[in-house]
């Protein structure tokens, strides 16, 4: 048996496998392959719809704020954000983070100016930010809710900064209860939480559009996306359908909170594991640390050696840090399963017993 934990793309629930590779063969018993029909069909236009409904329900989302599907991953949302958020002449304020926070940085001074108003630069990302202080005049405040390479999370959001609030919530959109609503614009990459690569989330609060003075070409204005419903353009059809399914996979587990208090535990178990081992070092603040990207080295490399061997043994998938930071990275997302965990815990104490 393998366990899966890759940062991404990552593991997703057995049964949306199942039934995605069903629907390439005959979808919905239409007998044609979902990657065949047409996407203005009733069909498809139900899986949309669905798709789009989830997560107003899973979120919670008030009328103000629209769900959409658009192609490209988040890298595609470091610049459509600014250029609709930003005018030249104004400043947004972004949280310097990490490797992701920092290419957003980097795109969204293309369009106007940056004030990094929270870094922990000084820190090597070990940490985050815990006082902002946010200009009254900035367009948005931009935070990166969990950085998926350094290992950081934010577990006290800054819903009162003053300002609206867009966050890049690629690597733990709905893992945890948050209040969606005091966000103004949400995206996410499907590949790490929700589904294939291929697709982002974009929740927006439809209110804060309509005020930059640059030409907004149409693929790019989130407006014209909002009047067709995330039908502008053919959608990423099959992308869509499995975030469609992981969505009903979810709400099928009792929704976010249910799925909340199982990373819960699989965060709390894993790192407690880990502090346990002598040799093991954990390098991000307590209070920052991620309950989706688990990171850490060993005092020797030696020793990573040996444990990189154990888990390929072990069918242990994924666990190589990023090559930006080393050592080790265990991803927990939500389809991540309790037994893969505890095969882990199983294996880390085995492995500290013989090294120790
Ligand atoms: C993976 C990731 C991205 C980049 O996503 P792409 O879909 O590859 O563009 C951006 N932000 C965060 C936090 C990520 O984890």
């Amino acid at each position: 048996m393998i366990h899966n934990f890759n940062a991404g793309p990552s593991v997703l629930p057995k049964e949306v496998f199942e039934q995605a590779s069903q629907a390439v063969l005959n979808f919905n018993n239409s007998g044609l392959s979902i990657l065949e029909i047409g996407h203005r069909t009733p069909l498809f236009e139900e899986v949309m719809n669905e798709a789009r409904s989830l997560v107003k329900e899973l979120m919670q989302l008030d009328d103000d704020h629209e769900v959409l599907f658009l192609h490209g991953g988040a890298t595609t949302q470091f610049m459509q954000v600014p250029m609709n958020l930003l005018n030249e002449n104004e400043v947004a304020a972004y949280t310097e983070t990490g490797t992701w926070a920092g290419k957003a940085i980097k795109e969204a001074k293309l369009f106007g100016h940056v004030e990094i108003v929270g870094s922990s630069k000084h820190t090597n990302y070990t940490t985050m930010p815990h006082d902002l202080s946010v200009p009254a005049t900035a367009a948005y405040l931009h935070i990166t809710t969990n950085e998926t390479i350094a290992g950081t999370q934010w577990h006290q959001l800054p819903y009162d900064c003053g300002v609206p609030i867009v966050a890049d919530m690629s690597s733990d959109i709905l893992s945890r209860v948050l209040n969606f609503n005091k966000f103004d614009l949400i995206y996410a990459g499907a590949q790490k939480n929700m589904g294939a690569a291929g697709v982002n989330l974009v929740v927006i609060n439809k209110n804060i559009l309509g005020k930059v003075n640059r030409i907004i070409p149409g693929i790019l204005d989130y407006r014209n996306h909002i009047k067709e419903g995330s039908m502008l353009n053919t959608p990423p059809v099959f992308a869509v359908y499995v975030a469609m399914l992981t969505l009903r996979w979810l709400k099928e587990q009792g929704g976010v909170a249910a799925i909340e208090a199982i990373n819960n535990k699989k965060a709390e178990l894993i790192y407690a594991a880990l502090e346990a081992i002598p040799f093991i070092n954990l390098p991000i603040a307590k209070e920052d640390r991620s309950k989706m990207n688990v990171v850490f080295t060993m005092d020797d490399p030696a020793k990573e050696a040996a444990f990189m061997q154990l888990c390929k043994e072990q069918g242990m998938y994924g666990v190589k840090g990023h090559r930006s930071v080393g050592g080790f990275r265990l991803s927990l997302y939500n389809a991540l399963k309790m037994e893969s965990v505890e095969a882990m815990l199983q294996l880390l104490k085995e492995f500290a017993a013989k090294n120790g």
